[in-house]
């Protein structure tokens, strides 16, 4: 396996992070989506548009989770619902609800789509994990099912980290209809290993998806990424890095390798950002307080800058990635 050969030194810190300095980048952040760590207008989170790059739309169907990975370590939308003074996260606390008129707006980006012609995209949920196991969600749940069929011309994509979970809350008899985007969230080696047999064991979602943000290391999707026996395969691979305070940095051979596996595979990849740690030329120069961390891939030294995901920007071998499943059902 090509990304576990490589002879990687762990990361050390040529400075302590500078704690002061991504304080202040969140303190000066409007909302964010929890798994991409995009910033947008507080109209977009209640989805009337989305600045996510892969998505138009974000519907939420209600606000509020139970962290199950190391992945939710640094879960944005967690950090959002408290600054409203919400308390909706963890088993104990209640989950928000909400009423007509924001379950009404799905049906009007539907009218807009077919009326456009162009078939809209629509991220579900930023705050919250459609699949997350509690009795007062059931109907909640029920209701977005109803809704995704009433929406032909938009594709849902219901991206989960519980996708074992899955099946066992579907209602009897049903299965996903071709306008849904069923993904994952897979972070590093390990959380591919438990998850990715359970995507794939999902015949009708016209894309079946895989998110690697936060990715925290080095993934081979290579035996997910050809149908085999089981007639399916990941259809679509998205990659990124933390952003926000107390980022893990992603090394960059990491999202490169990946890149790679989709190329190879002839599977669409979508690049996000670096997020907060982007790498820099050994010759690139930072302003004096940036942090940088220094680590060695195949005994080549390589920097990384805490420059902010703004900064870091969202280039990789060169150039952006942004590439989509092609599908009967994308516009
Ligand atoms: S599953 Fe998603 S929404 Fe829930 S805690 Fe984890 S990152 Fe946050």
């Amino acid at each position: 396996m090509r990304t576990t050969n490589r002879q990687v030194r762990p990361i050390e810190s040529a400075r302590p992070v500078d704690k002061g300095a991504s304080h202040t980048v969140i303190a000066n952040a409007g909302p964010w989506c929890q798994n991409t760590g995009q910033k947008y207008r507080f109209k977009a989170l209640m989805g009337k548009d989305s600045r996510i790059e892969w998505t138009h739309h974000t519907f939420n169907p209600w606000w509020g989770c139970v962290k199950v990975s190391a992945a939710c370590d640094h879960c944005y939308a967690e950090a959002w619902a408290r600054r409203l003074g919400t308390d909706v996260w963890g088993p104990h606390s209640g989950r928000r609800f909400f009423g007509n008129a924001h379950w009404n707006q799905p049906v009007r980006w539907n009218k807009d789509a077919e009326a456009s012609g162009e078939r809209r995209r629509v991220f579900c949920a930023s705050m919250a994990d459609v699949f997350e196991n509690r009795k007062d969600l059931v109907p909640h749940r029920l209701r977005l099912f109803d809704l995704i069929g009433r929406t032909p011309h938009l594709d849902w994509l219901l991206l989960t980290k519980r996708i074992h979970l899955v099946r066992k809350q579907l209602p009897k008899g049903y299965e996903f209809p071709r306008n849904v985007w069923l993904g994952t969230t897979v972070e590093d080696e390990r959380s591919a290993g438990k998850r990715l047999d359970y995507l794939l064991a999902f015949k009708t979602p016209s894309v079946r998806f895989v998110s690697c943000e936060p990715l925290l290391g080095a993934i081979d999707l290579r035996p997910y990424l050809t149908k085999g026996d089981r007639g399916t395969r990941i259809d679509w691979v998205i990659a990124g890095g933390e952003s926000g305070a107390g980022a893990r940095p992603m090394e960059p051979h990491w999202p490169e390798d990946l890149r790679q596996q989709c190329q190879e595979a002839r599977v669409p990849f979508h690049f996000k950002q670096w997020g907060h740690w982007g790498p820099i030329d050994a010759l690139q120069s930072v302003a004096g307080k940036t942090a940088i961390r220094i680590i060695k891939v195949d005994d080549v030294e390589v920097r990384l800058a805490g420059l902010g995901k703004g900064k870091s920007g969202r280039e990789l071998a060169g150039r952006h990635w942004d590439q989509f499943p092609s599908t009967h059902s994308t516009s």
